[in-house]
C-alpha cells in the first residue's frame, strides 16, 4: 500500500504529487496518458496501471482531472475499490456535480471530500497556497494530516460537499473580471504607445486598497447596507461609459467595457445611483436567483 494516490497528474495533479513525494510519502499515481507519469516515477512515485488500481493502492486518493464528467467516467467500474477509501476531488465544476459525485462514492461505501485549490501549481506546498475543503467533519479530520502537507492555508467550509465549489466559482467570477479588466486596460494603453507592464506595477501597488475594498464590499452585501458611499453607482456608470467610448474609438474590443457600463447604468436606473458601488449586486442577483440565508 502507498500512503496516497494521485489520479490525474496534469499541471496541478503533478504539483500535488511532487509535493507529497517531497514530504516523504509513498505516492501512487495514475494518468490517462503515460508521459506525465514518468517524471513522477523518476522522483519515486509508483505508477498504477488503471484508475481502479490507483484507488486500491492507498487509503486515500486525490483526484485532479479536468472536470466531473471525466472523473465520473474514470470511476466507472471502481465501485468495489472505493469501499473504505477516502476520495478528495479537486477538479473544477459546480456544487451539484460535487453532490452527485459524493452520492456515487458513498453508495460504494467510500468517504468523500470536495476541494478547491487557490494556487498556481508552483505554489502548491508553499505558504501561498490555499485549499478549501467541504464535507463530513470526521473525514476532514482524517484527511487533514495529508492536506496540511500541501500548502499554507487549509479551510473546512462545512459538511455540504457543494460548498467548496460554491466558493471556487465565486472566486473564479472575481478572477474573470480581473483577467479581462486587466487585458482591457492593457489594450487601451497599447493604443497610446504605453507600457502594459507599468499597469501591472501600478495596480500591484494598489493591492492594500483592493483588499480593503473587497472586504468592505463583502460586509456591505452581507448586511444589505449600501448607504455609506465614497464611490457611487452613478459615478462609476459615467466613468465606464467613457471607458467603453475610448475602447470603441481605439478599435480595441469594447464588449467588456460596454457590458460593465450597461450593468452599472442599469443599477443607476433602478434608483441605486447614490449607493455604494457594491449595490451592483442588486443587478447581478438577477430576477430568478433565490438567495439562501447563511446558516
Ligand atoms: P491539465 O494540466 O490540463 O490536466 C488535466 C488532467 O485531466 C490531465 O491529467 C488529463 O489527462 C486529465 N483528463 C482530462 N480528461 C480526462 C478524461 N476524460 N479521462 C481521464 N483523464 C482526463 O489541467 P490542470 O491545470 O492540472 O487542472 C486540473 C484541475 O485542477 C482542473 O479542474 C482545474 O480547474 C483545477 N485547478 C487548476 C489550477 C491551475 O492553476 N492549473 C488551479 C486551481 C484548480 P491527460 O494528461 O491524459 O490529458
Amino acid at each position: 500500500m502507498s500512503d496516497v494516490s494521485v489520479i490525474g497528474v496534469g499541471d496541478m495533479g503533478s504539483a500535488i504529487a511532487r509535493t507529497l513525494l517531497a514530504a516523504g510519502l509513498a505516492v501512487t499515481v495514475w494518468n490517462r496518458s503515460d508521459a506525465k507519469v514518468r517524471p513522477l516515477v523518476e522522483r519515486g512515485a509508483t505508477a498504477a496501471v488503471s484508475a481502479r488500481a490507483a484507488i486500491e493502492a492507498s487509503p486515500a486518493a486525490l483526484l485532479c482531472v479536468s472536470d466531473y464528467p471525466a472523473t465520473m467516467a474514470l470511476l466507472e467500474g471502481t465501485t468495489r475499490a472505493l469501499h473504505g477509501r477516502l476520495i478528495v476531488q479537486f477538479a473544477s465544476g459546480t456544487p451539484a456535480q460535487a453532490r452527485a459525485l459524493e452520492t456515487k462514492i458513498r453508495q460504494a461505501g467510500g468517504r468523500y471530500l470536495d476541494g478547491a485549490i487557490g494556487a498556481w501549481p508552483r505554489q502548491v506546498g508553499s505558504p501561498d497556497a490555499s485549499f478549501t475543503l467541504a464535507g463530513n467533519a470526521d473525514d476532514f479530520a482524517a484527511a487533514r494530516p495529508l492536506l496540511d502537507l500541501m500548502g499554507g492555508q487549509l479551510a473546512h467550509v462545512g459538511p455540504d460537499v457543494g460548498h467548496a465549489k460554491a466558493y471556487a466559482n465565486a472566486g473564479l467570477a472575481y478572477f474573470a473580471g480581473h483577467w479581462i479588466g486587466f487585458a482591457q486596460g492593457a489594450a487601451v494603453l497599447e493604443t497610446e504607445g504605453l507600457d502594459p507592464a507599468m499597469l501591472g506595477d501600478t495596480l500591484a501597488s494598489m493591492g492594500p486598497i483592493l483588499a480593503t475594498d473587497m472586504q468592505r464590499m463583502g460586509r456591505a452585501i452581507a448586511a444589505e447596507a449600501f448607504d455609506e458611499a465614497e464611490s457611487t453607482v452613478k459615478t462609476i456608470a459615467g466613468d465606464l461609459r467613457w471607458l467603453a467610448e475610448l475602447a470603441d474609438a481605439t478599435g480595441a474590443e469594447a464588449e467588456f467595457a460596454r457590458l460593465a457600463a450597461a450593468l452599472f447604468a442599469r443599477a443607476r436606473d433602478l434608483g441605486l445611483g447614490d449607493k455604494q458601488h457594491s449595490a451592483i449586486i442588486k443587478v447581478l442577483r438577477g430576477p430568478l436567483a433565490a438567495p439562501v440565508p447563511p446558516s
